[in-house]
């Protein structure tokens, strides 16, 4: 039986160490992503994420001139590639779910397969707008909100199916993980809106919060005090991205509403090439760790976006 986050953590009498993988892009096979879970494999991860990735829409432009609408899915297969690691390599997996694109009877799939896989941990999160469009929009039946698919998950762990003339139905035993964001969501009003929300989540039966990436510490302790002044009580796991790009001093704050503070900016521009960047990144990153793991934070979680020999780097240093 696969060990859930929950009991990791219950267990666990130091920091735990887990990451963030991105299945392969269509076309690639288990070897690709094989080459970033072998580095890190040495840190006894106690569990590896992987993303879910909901369809993109693409326009390319014909000889005529005109436009052609394209849907492309690039990184399909979160399920099959979570199976697979938790086979192949004997860890525990967590796979994501997401609301975009899925309708409720597709959510209620996904976790039928991966209960038969004997995976029995999920990161629920919405899924962001789709490239192009302003706002969220789910399918027609499908959740609009996390939330939704936390209560639809908290009712399978009851054995409530969706249609409610199955009889003697199983419950399942899912542990849920969801989003937290130290320096509050994009489209959140304001922090107090965003707190609200959360703790629903967690009243609806989500057991932990995994944190947005964050770069200057006290985001994170800042969090954790409000979560806490407002009666959330879960493990509060802070997600950490190493900075590894000239570029992402613009994408990062755009994409993911995250400050990066002057003393970092500074540093980075000082950079001559990306390969500085990614070391100086790496550099910070250990510090923010020693900094979490001094303060008995219960997983120091990193997002490799592919790539791990940053990650590596900042283990060796860290576990
Ligand atoms: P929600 O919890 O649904 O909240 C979305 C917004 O709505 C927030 O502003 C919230 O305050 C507000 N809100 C919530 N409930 C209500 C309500 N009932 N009424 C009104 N407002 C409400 N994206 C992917 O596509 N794939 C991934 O694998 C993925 N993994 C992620 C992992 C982590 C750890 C994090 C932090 C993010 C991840 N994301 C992923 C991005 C995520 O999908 C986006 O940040 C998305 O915009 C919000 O997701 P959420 O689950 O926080 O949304």
């Amino acid at each position: 039986m696969e060990r859930t986050v929950i009991q990791h953590i219950n267990d666990a009498k130091e920091t735990l160490f887990s990451f963030e993988l991105l299945p392969p892009l269509k076309g690639q096979d288990f070897g690709s992503i094989q080459k970033s879970i072998d580095p890190l494999m040495d840190f006894n991860p106690s569990f590896i994420n992987i993303t879910y990735h909901q369809e993109e829409v693409e326009y390319e432009t014909l000889a005529s001139g005109l436009m052609k609408k394209n849907v492309v899915r690039k990184r399909p297969g979160t399920v099959g590639i979570s199976a697979a690691i938790k086979f192949r390599y004997g860890v525990n997996v967590v796979p994501h779910l997401i609301c975009g694109g899925f309708t409720r009877e597709d959510t209620e799939n996904a976790l039928i397969d991966l209960n038969f896989l004997g995976v029995n941990n999920v990161l629920v999160v919405r899924g962001d707008p789709q490239p192009g469009m302003k706002s969220f929009v789910p399918e027609a039946d499908g959740n609009k909100y996390a939330i939704e698919t936390v209560i639809q998950i908290a009712n399978l762990n009851k054995g409530i199916y969706l249609d409610s003339n199955i009889r003697n139905s199983r419950s399942t035993n899912f542990c849920v993980g969801v989003a937290g964001y130290p320096e509050k969501h994009s489209e959140s009003p304001n922090m107090d809106s965003d707190i609200h929300f959360l703790k629903k989540k967690i009243e609806a039966g989500a057991n932990y919060i995994v944190t947005q990436m964050f770069f200057d510490n006290k985001k994170y302790f800042n969090f954790v005090d409000i979560c806490r002044k407002n009666g959330i009580t879960v493990p509060i796991i802070p997600g950490l991205k190493p900075i590894s790009t000239m570029n992402q001093l613009a994408i990062i704050p755009k994409t993911f509403n995250v400050e990066l503070p002057a003393e970092l900016v500074k540093e980075v521009i000082k950079c001559k090439n990306n390969e500085d960047v990614r070391q100086l990144g790496v550099e910070w990153a250990i510090e923010q760790s020693k900094e979490l793991k001094s303060a008995g934070v219960p997983v120091l979680h990193y997002y490799t976006m592919g790539r791990s020999d940053n990650i590596r780097k900042i283990a060796l240093e860290v576990f």
